[in-house]
């Protein structure tokens, strides 16, 4: 397979894998949240701090100055 076809293929492929990931979280009732540090967006390599789902994985909220500092702290 030539490099372009190999791209096209990959990216098809990441498409449906983010689509999937989308149906999960739309589909969560996230039950239980943690702080995590994630991911800004799927294409960035930011890291930022986050509430996440503990299901889903989904970003759902911003921690407060505080409890980032705890986070932090351990
Ligand atoms: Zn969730």
């Amino acid at each position: 397979m030539g490099k372009p076809q190999k791209v096209a293929t990959l990216l098809e492929e990441r498409q449906k894998i983010e689509r999937e990931i989308e149906k999960l979280q739309k589909s969560c009732g996230h039950p239980s949240k943690s702080i995590k540090s994630v991911r800004e967006r799927l294409d960035s390599t930011t890291m930022v701090i986050r509430y996440v789902c503990d299901e889903c994985l989904l970003s759902i909220g911003y921690p407060s100055e505080k409890e980032i500092q705890n986070y932090l702290k351990q």
